[in-house]
C-alpha cells in the first residue's frame, strides 16, 4: 500500500474540551501544577500532556504539529510562527561557529539571504551548488559540513531534489539532510526518502488562504527536544512561537489540504499542457518534457497531481511586465508574491521574491529575468482561465515560438 499522508492526516483524532469535534483553543500563556515537585520534574524532561508556558509548548500548537507530523511520518514537530523561524531555527539547532553548510543555489530568497548574510555572522558558512550535479555536491563539502539543505521542488525554477542521493551524499559526510516541502507537501515526504529534517512554510499551500504566516519542522523526537530545549533550544530561545488561534485555523484547512492539491494540480497541468502546445516556454514538473519528470513521478505519493507551481519564460522583464498586468486586468490573479492561495498569483521572483539573489548567481541558475512564477489558483473553469491567459500573451506580445 502507497503511503497516504491525507489518511494519516484524517485518522488524527482531537477533540475539544465537551467533546467539540474541533478541538478547543489554548488561550493561556501559562499552566497552573498541582505540586512543585511536578514543575520542577517538567523543567527536567517533557511529561506527555503535561504544559508550562506556551512559548515552549501548548495544546493547541501540538495538535497542529501532531497532525503535520502524521502528515510527514515523522516522530516529532513544532509549529513555529513562520516558515523562516522553522528553518533558521533547525539550522542553529544543527550548526555552530566553524560549522558549514551546503546549499542549493535554487532556493527562496529569505533563506538564501539568512545562509548568505546572517548565519555568517555568526560563523556558519554556506557553499550554493547546482545539486542536480551530485559530483559538485559531493566535492562541496568537508569534515565541517553539517547540513545539506534542499528544497523538494526548488524555488522559483521548479528543480526536483533526488532526496535518496542527497541523503546518501549528506550521511556519507556525516552531516544531515534539510529539506524544504513547502512547495510539495503530502506530495512528497523526504522523511521517507532519507531526509533527516523536514521543514515548511505553513503560510503556503498547508493553510492555503493566506491570511497567515506559520512555519514548522518535523524530525525525530530527539531533534526536535534539542530544538525546544529549555536551556540551550533556539526554537525555546529565540521565541518564534505561533499564536495558537492561528493554529488551530491552519489545523482545519490542513484536513482539505488534499482536495486543494488535487484541483491545484489538475488546473496546473491542464494549462501548462497548454502553453507548451502553443510553443510557450513553460516549467511544469507533471510535463513529461521537464528533465525531472521521471525522478518526481518515482519519488512522489500517487494521488496529489504535481503540485501547482508552474513557470513562463515572458522572454524579458518588460515583456513579463506587460503580460502580468494584463493577466491582472482580466482577472486571471493576482500580481502578489507567495503561493499556495486559492486564487492564482503571479511574479517575476528575479524582481521580487528571489531579488537576495545576486544578478550573476541568478543568471548561473537559470532564473532569467523574465521568468513568470505562478501558483496556480482553484479556479472552477480552467480552460476559460487558460483563454484569458492567451488572449493577453498575444495581447502582450508575447510569442511561443510556433
Ligand atoms: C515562503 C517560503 C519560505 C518562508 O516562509 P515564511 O512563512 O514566509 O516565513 C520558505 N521556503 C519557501 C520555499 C517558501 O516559499
Amino acid at each position: 500500500m502507497a503511503f497516504s499522508p491525507a489518511s494519516r492526516v484524517q485518522d488524527y483524532l482531537v477533540f475539544g474540551e465537551f467533546g467539540d469535534v474541533n478541538p478547543s483553543i489554548t488561550d493561556s500563556s501559562t499552566y497552573t501544577f498541582l505540586s512543585p515537585e511536578r514543575m520542577e520534574e517538567l523543567f527536567e524532561h517533557e511529561i506527555e500532556g503535561c504544559f508550562l508556558y506556551s512559548r515552549h509548548f501548548n495544546p493547541t500548537n501540538k495538535y497542529l504539529a501532531s497532525a503535520l507530523e502524521r502528515m510527514e511520518d515523522g516522530e516529532s514537530a513544532q509549529v513555529m510562527a513562520s516558515g523562516m523561524g522553522a528553518i533558521s531555527t533547525t539550522l542553529m539547532t544543527l550548526c555552530g561557529a566553524g560549522d558549514e553548510i551546503v546549499c542549493g543555489r535554487s532556493i527562496y530568497g529569505g533563506t538564501y539571504a539568512l545562509l548568505k548574510n546572517l548565519l555568517p555572522r555568526f560563523g556558519v558558512n554556506t557553499r550554493f551548488v547546482d545539486l542536480c550535479n551530485h559530483d559538485a555536491v559531493r566535492a562541496a563539502m568537508t569534515p565541517r559540513t553539517r547540513v545539506l539543505y534542499c528544497e523538494s521542488l526548488s524555488n522559483p525554477l521548479l528543480e526536483v531534489a533526488d532526496l535518496p542521493a542527497l541523503a546518501a551524499i549528506a550521511h556519507a559526510q556525516g552531516a544531515q539532510l534539510v529539506v524544504d516541502n513547502t512547495f510539495t507537501p503530502m506530495i512528497l515526504s523526504p522523511l521517507r526518502h532519507g531526509a533527516d529534517v523536514v521543514v515548511h512554510s505553513l503560510t503556503k499551500f498547508v493553510n492555503g488562504t493566506s491570511d497567515c504566516v506559520a512555519g514548522c519542522v518535523v524530525a525525530s523526537r530527539d531533534f526536535i527536544s534539542r530544538l525546544n530545549d529549555i536551556n540551550a533550544g533556539p526554537s525555546m530561545l529565540l521565541g518564534p512561537v505561533l499564536d495558537s488561534t492561528r493554529a488551530a485555523s491552519i489545523l482545519k484547512n490542513l484536513h482539505s489540504l488534499h482536495i486543494r492539491l488535487r484541483q491545484h494540480g489538475a488546473n496546473a497541468l491542464y494549462l501548462a499542457r497548454r502553453l507548451e502546445e502553443l510553443g510557450h516556454a513553460v516549467h511544469y514538473p507533471g510535463l513529461t518534457s521537464h528533465p525531472h519528470h521521471q525522478l518526481l513521478t518515482q519519488l512522489m505519493n500517487p494521488g496529489y497531481g504535481w503540485g501547482g507551481m508552474l513557470t513562463l519564460d515572458a522572454g524579458d522583464l518588460a515583456a513579463a511586465n506587460r503580460l502580468m498586468t494584463l493577466m491582472q486586468r482580466d482577472k486571471v490573479g493576482y500580481l502578489a508574491v507567495s503561493l499556495g492561495y486559492f486564487k492564482t498569483l503571479f511574479n517575476t521572483p528575479g524582481h521580487s521574491t528571489s531579488s537576495e539573489i545576486p544578478p550573476a548567481e541568478r543568471e548561473a541558475a537559470g532564473l532569467r529575468e523574465g521568468l513568470i512564477r505562478f501558483s496556480i489558483g482553484l479556479d472552477e473553469d480552467i480552460a476559460q482561465t487558460t483563454e484569458r491567459i492567451e488572449n493577453c500573451l498575444s495581447e502582450a506580445e508575447v510569442r511561443g515560438n510556433l
